[in-house]
């Protein structure tokens, strides 16, 4: 007795690792996602609110890491309360697990803290044995729907479970069919379904080696086993790697209590968005098939009807799901993405989770949901994904074009929005290996699964021929962002031969098709894309975005047409405006070529009068230099005209924002060609011969371009170069601002490692703007240019203090601090960086996410040393990790001025540094 009462006790004390829920209470909340999971917190809590849930427990995902951690064994204390649950669920449902007359059935269902949908496997109708069918078959009075349910679980168990081939079974049961001359499923009578079953547990033995499990508790344990071990399995791990899913303790399992959808035509199943999850509309959306189990909706083998519909067939249930539909989205205060099941005509919800949507529809629900007053401003700024907006900002077909296009299929489901281009590709791994050659391909399947998530992701567009709204390629690619047109029933797809049939013609492997994923239409060829329209509540959610941030976003641009388009998106000046881009196009390369061929003689003439020992020899040295000087100044006067235009292209986009302008920075040697037959014609058009241009080249050639002759040093050696830039933007300036613009040009100059260097550089191109300051007879304070620095070169974040005197800005190339930073070559590094991140060395690519351990504590010294000299230097960051969400958080957090990025990412900037200050 007293032994008893003291296990009790010590019972008592232990920590909870198995978590009930039913009959209106439950252990969990749905704030407890990392103990019992997604799945298993809103169980939980839907249990607590009184929503119709079948009750079960959930074994947290703590004993989930203990699983792994005991050799694939659990600690006593969890097995007690697994026996205590089935106990109280016993109770809570009058059923007991083995029990002949009235036996309790239940799934074992998986569910991590964040949601991985068809990750991990679930098995249904667990507990049933010949006893357990016989019992079911007297309560239910329904044989067929019995040995239906029976045959079920024994495929699942025996292919989740035991690994036998999934194939093996769908075989059996086409031989069965094709014997009774059944076409569909619902065909088979009780005595075929039975023969199935007998069947199936001769597949079962034969690939185990064991006999089907009879006993419920050891069916259960495997089950769960199962699904602990499914957290390890590759489809989750490839999951979690391509979500970048970090730090769970595992999944979680769940026992519930078996309902059932297919119990005759009084029955059903499906599932539901309490919004629509492509449009944002405040509009009950979903799918649900009469008789049928589970997985049926989305698996796509039969075509389920949309949720609007159930009203006709079952007006109560519909009724309150409707109500459901209110109260699940007024208690989470989010759209909600839940399962039913009716069984007889009682509704049962199975799970709710925040629903996957578009960005288009999560930017849409934040903003209604402001106006119904379900959430703050706030909370819709900080409830869409920054990384998402790239969806609404990517190009769709140019309408026009769109409309002379050859429709091959129009009966797709527009799936996932968006205009995809590529080339026709059948098999996931294909669609993998193209893209690592560079194609643009688009994945055609009769239907995905999980193991085709890779291809998915390297794809442009998925197109499938079966599935509906909820199929896996649709939910799959709203996830991603990628266009997709699910359920194209015209096309028929062969996968030996690599070929699909679409609108009468044959498509074959390299094809090239178009996708329009708003409307699920299928084209031939290739299909011109337009810029996007920023949309009503979009531009209302940037606004609430831009009064809560305190970050300036700025763009990186080096055309009036890439300005104008980014101040459209809400740039607040250009932060990064690369000049030798100039260079290259059309007629100016030849003009800069012309430079470029001449320039080294010139170089090389000055050395040799610096340090001539005679008069004599200094006289005809300088005698020498005259014919190339003059073409030197000849090629740069013909520069300047070309720069100054551009400058005032750039700066009457702006209209008066700022203007961070580079001075050149590539070698020279970048802008020659490398070829024979590019550098024969180069000489004849410039009427050189062919060997000087090969000894130019061959004389600027460098062993490590990177670290070599380029950025400050160029104007070092050439100053003539940087002075003609500078004054080309000055001259441009004063020519807007006369036009009643005001102008605000910050000259940068690149790759400065000592303050000396920018003291001369400084020096330069301050003398050319005052003298055409003087010229044109205008004031700074009409023209008010800065100069500053970027901050690129290791040596000078750490002499940060020093080049402060001379800078009136800093601007952090991270690109090159990382390059050399870290020491990664940013061309080669790509080789051995995906490694890395694996190995878990850099968390992230330090190119794409600013290692902030590392080269952002440079930068955070830097900013520090910068200020101490002059507090009120401007500081900013382009370089690719300006519009990287994560990065820019970091920027607010050390208090930089602005960010910049490419035009398409300043509204991804301003999001993220809205979220930023609206942290802690
Ligand atoms: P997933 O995470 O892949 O959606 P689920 O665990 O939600 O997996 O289950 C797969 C299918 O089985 C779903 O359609 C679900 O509604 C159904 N299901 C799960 N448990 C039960 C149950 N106790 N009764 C009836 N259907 C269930
Ligand atoms: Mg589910
Ligand atoms: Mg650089």
């Amino acid at each position: 007795m007293a032994k008893k009462a003291g296990k009790k006790n010590s019972k008592k004390s232990s920590k909870r690792y198995v978590f009930f829920f039913g009959a209106g209470k439950a252990h969990a909340r749905a704030d407890m996602k990392a103990i019992v999971g997604g799945k298993g917190a809103n169980l939980a809590e839907m249990t607590r609110i009184g929503l119709p849930v079948p009750p079960g427990f959930t074994l947290s995902t703590e004993v989930c890491q203990m699983y792994y951690d005991c050799g694939r064994k659990y600690p006593a204390v969890v097995k007690d309360q697994v026996k205590d649950c089935v106990k109280k669920l016993e109770a809570v449902t009058g059923k007991s697990f083995g029990d002949a007359d009235n036996p309790l059935l239940v799934s074992v269902r998986s569910g991590a803290a964040v949601s991985m949908p068809g990750m991990m496997d679930t098995v249904l109708n667990l507990g049933l044995n010949p006893s357990t069918v016989e019992g079911m078959i007297r309560l239910t009075g329904n044989e067929r729907f019995t040995w239906d349910a029976y045959r079920r679980f024994i495929q699942m168990f025996g292919d989740v479970v035991m690994g036998v081939p999934h194939h093996a079974f769908e075989e059996a049961l086409d031989a069965v069919k094709r014997e009774v001359k059944a076409k569909v499923d619902t065909d088979l009578s009780a005595e075929d379904l039975q023969e199935v079953v007998r069947r199936f547990k001769k597949i079962y033995t034969q690939h185990t080696k064991e006999e089907f499990p009879e006993d419920p508790q050891e069916q259960l344990w495997h089950a769960i086993d199962a699904v602990f071990g499914s957290w390890n399995n590759s489809r989750a791990i490839k999951y979690r790697q391509l979500n970048d899913i970090k730090g769970l303790l595992g999944t979680a399992v769940n026992v519930q209590t078996m309902v059932f959808g297919n119990m005759g035509e009084d029955s059903g199943t499906g599932v539901a968005f309490t919004r629509d999850p492509s449009t944002g509309k405040n509009q009950f959306y979903g799918e649900y098939l009469m008789n049928a189990q589970g997985e049926d909706v989305v698996a796509g083998i039969r075509t389920p009807q949309p949720i609007s519909q159930l009203r006709k067939v079952n007006a109560k249930a519909y009724k309150e799901l409707l109500e459901i539909r209110d109260t699940l989205e007024k208690h989470y205060r989010d759209m909600q993405d839940l399962e039913f099941t009716i069984e007889r005509g009682t509704l049962y919800i199975l799970q709710t989770r925040v629903g996957k949507r578009t960005a288009s529809a999560a930017v849409k629900m934040a903003v209604d949901m402001v106006k119904e007053r379900l959430i703050k401003k706030s909370e819709a700024v900080r409830r869409v994904s920054p990384a998402s907006l790239d969806q609404l900002l990517h190009p769709m077909f140019d309408e026009s074009e769109e409309g002379k296009a050859t429709v091959l299929s129009s009966e797709g489901l527009g799936a996932s929005p968006g205009a995809a281009t590529g080339r026709a590709v059948f098999t996931a791994e294909d669609a993998e290996a193209e893209a690592e050659k560079g194609e643009k391909v688009i994945l055609c399947r009769i239907e995905t699964s999980p193991e085709d998530i890779g291809g998915m992701d390297a794809a442009q567009g998925i197109l499938t021929a079966r599935g509906g709204q909820t199929s896996h390629a649709a939910v799959v690619a709203r996830g991603m962002g990628k266009c997709c047109v699910a359920g194209a029933g015209d096309i028929s797809i062969d996968y030996k031969k690599k070929c699909m049939t679409a609108g009468g013609k044959v498509i074959q492997e390299g094809d090239w098709i178009s996708l329009n994923g708003t409307k699920g239409v299928l084209y031939e060829g290739r299909i011109p894309t337009v810029d996007p329209k920023m949309t009503g509540p979009f531009s209302t959610l940037m606004k609430w975005a831009d009064q809560a941030k305190k970050l300036g976003v700025r763009t990186n641009a080096d055309t009036p047409h890439d300005a104008k388009m980014a101040v459209k998106l809400g740039a607040e000046g250009i932060g990064l405006c690369r000049t030798e881009h100039m260079f290259f196009e059309g007629e100016r390369i030849v003009s800069f070529r012309k430079l470029i061929l001449v320039a080294p003689q010139v170089r090389a003439l000055r050395a040799a009068i610096e340090s001539a020992r005679t008069d004599g020899e200094r006289d005809s040295l300088q005698e020498e230099l005259e014919a190339p000087m003059g073409r030197y100044k000849a090629a740069l006067e013909e520069l300047l005209p070309l720069q100054r235009t551009d400058f005032e292209g750039i700066f009457t986009a702006l209209n008066g924002l700022p203007c961070t302008i580079r001075t050149l920075d590539p070698p020279l040697h970048e802008f020659l060609p490398h070829d024979d037959e590019g550098q024969r014609e180069l000489g004849e058009a410039l009427g050189v011969p062919v060997e000087d241009v090969k000894s130019t080249v061959e004389q600027l050639k460098e062993f490590n371009p990177m670290l070599g002759h380029r950025g400050c040093r160029l104007g070092l050696s050439y100053p003539e170069v940087t002075e003609m830039q500078a004054r080309a933007i000055i001259e441009a300036a004063c020519n807007v601002r006369k036009k009643g613009k005001k102008v605000h040009p910050e000259i940068m100059i690149p790759l400065v490692g000592t303050a000396t260097e920018l003291e001369i550089s400084r020096q330069q191109v301050d003398a050319v703007a005052k003298a055409v300051l003087k010229e044109r007879k205008m004031k700074k304070s009409q023209v008010p240019y800065k100069i500053g620095t970027m901050i690129e070169v290791p040596r000078a974040a750490v002499t940060a203090d020093e080049i402060a005197e001379q800078a009136d800005f800093f601007s952090f190339g991270t690109n090159d601090l990382t390059q050399m930073g870290c020491g990664f070559s940013r061309d080669d590094a790509g080789r051995f960086l995906g490694e890395y991140v694996r190995m878990g060395i850099y968390e992230y690519d330090p190119f794409q996410v600013l290692d902030q351990d590392g080269i952002g504590k440079l930068l955070q010294m830097a900013c520090k040393l910068g200020r101490k000299t002059r507090p009120k230097i401007k500081l900013g960051i382009c370089g690719e990790h300006g519009g990287d969400p994560m990065t820019v958080r970091f920027c607010h957090g050390v208090g930089l001025n602005y960010v910049s990025c490419s035009p398409y990412r300043v509204p991804i900037a301003r999001l993220a540094a809205a979220q930023a200050a609206l942290e802690k």
